[in-house]
């Protein structure tokens, strides 16, 4: 069959992969000129930093599969995430572990008595089913916490109140009462030796698919495939005839830096009066390297204008109405598939973004065999 993919990032990658392996003639188009997505990396020519373009991305997964998946294709090293956070005039680590809460308040509490300290003094136990963000966070750490870590750097993120987000945002962090820095709890934690692009590209080299940079979507292209897997964002395949599903973009101060800047790869600013959300170290990323010169990404997040890289869906009452009913017209549509972040219009880690590229497109093969 003639597939044409729309996007060359992650979930196009993969998909053409596998459909290329299983004997399905591949066109991938890509706006861009590079592969990748926005886990495009890029050498500095000035410094030979790693550059993360579009931001820091870590790649870490409990999926052994897509795990061996991304080794199949690049060379990972280790790597542990550590992010710190400044706070009131003071650094912390996070996630909130216990070095955060004896730090915070002054005390040199055990694990027992740290999680009796937070439960029994600052945990607000009415709340027994909590729905938004804040109700999540006042539940679990108090508001003292709450305030110093999450409020102002999530309203700085996401530009609403943490009362009007879905508790779920905050449960991608975790809360530790031992001494773990590690950012993520996943068995599997690495980074691409030479960052995600030569990943990606190795992916995509396959004698079955045949990939355009520089290349928008028309659809006389569309007319000629038998099918069409729709990477972008969900309502602009449909000229966002309903309106546009929003999204948070980010303005990145790039800057560079002789030595080592903050001594750290992500350093988060928790006050609600610094405008950045945060700054990224980017040597810091590929601790195996070892580079003089420094470049840095001051971080700030705000909407999403028509010119503007979409990067979070922002899935608040009004978009979720406006989502269910562009999901409404994607089943509609027939001959056309919708993957990926974008594509679906959803806070997809890289690894989930595999899993579910491998999974549609072996599905895909099965239908069609
Ligand atoms: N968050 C926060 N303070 C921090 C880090 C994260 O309030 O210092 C909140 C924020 O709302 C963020 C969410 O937790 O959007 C998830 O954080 P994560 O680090 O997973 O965000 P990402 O790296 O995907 O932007």
């Amino acid at each position: 069959m003639k597939i044409l993919i729309v996007g060359a990032g992650l979930s196009g990658a993969v998909a053409g992969r596998v459909l290329a392996e299983a004997g399905h003639q591949i066109t991938i188009i890509e706006s861009r000129p590079h592969v990748a997505g926005n886990c495009h990396t890029e050498r500095c020519s000035d410094t030979g930093v790693l550059v993360h373009v579009y931001g820091p991305h870590i790649f870490h997964t409990g999926d052994a599969e897509v795990w061996d998946y991304v080794n199949r294709f690049a060379r990972f090293r280790p790597y542990r995430h550590q992010v710190m956070s400044t706070s009131h005039g003071a650094v912390y680590s996070l996630p909130i572990n216990l070095h955060t809460i004896n730090q915070f308040f002054g005390r040199t509490f055990s694990p027992e008595e740290a999680r009796r300290f937070i439960e029994d003094s600052q945990a607000d136990r009415s709340i027994t089913d909590p729905q938004s963000f804040e109700e999540q966070a006042l539940r679990f750490v108090g508001p003292a916490l709450y305030e110093a870590f999450f409020k102002g750097y999530t309203e700085k993120q996401w530009g609403c109140a943490p009362s009007e987000l879905p508790a779920s945002i905050l449960k991608r962090l975790p809360l530790r009462f031992n001494y773990d820095t590690n950012y993520f709890a996943h068995p599997f934690q690495g980074m691409p030796e030479d960052g995600y692009t030569p990943m990606v590209e190795a992916i995509l080299d396959h004698p079955g698919i045949d990939l355009h940079l520089e290349t928008p979507f028309d659809a006389d292209m569309a007319g000629r495939a038998d099918h069409l897997i729709w990477t972008g964002p969900l309502d602009m395949y449909f000229g966002a005839r309903l309106g546009r599903l929003g999204y948070r973009t980010l303005d990145f101060e790039r800057f560079t830096h002789d030595g080592d800047y903050q001594g750290c790869a992500v350093m988060n600013y928790g006050d609600a009066d610094v405008p950045h959300t945060r700054v990224t170290e980017h040597k810091h990323f590929a601790p195996w390297e070892s580079h003089e010169g420094s470049v840095l990404y001051r971080e700030t997040s705000r909407t999403c204008g028509p010119e503007d890289i979409p990067y979070y869906p922002i899935r608040l009452v009004k978009e979720k109405a406006m989502l269910a009913e562009y999901e409404q017209l994607a089943r509609a549509e027939e001959g056309v598939s919708f993957l990926g972040r974008l594509g679906t219009y959803r806070y997809l880690d890289m690894d989930v973004t595999i899993r579910e590229a491998l999974d549609f497109a072996r599905g895909f093969v099965a239908a069609w065999r």
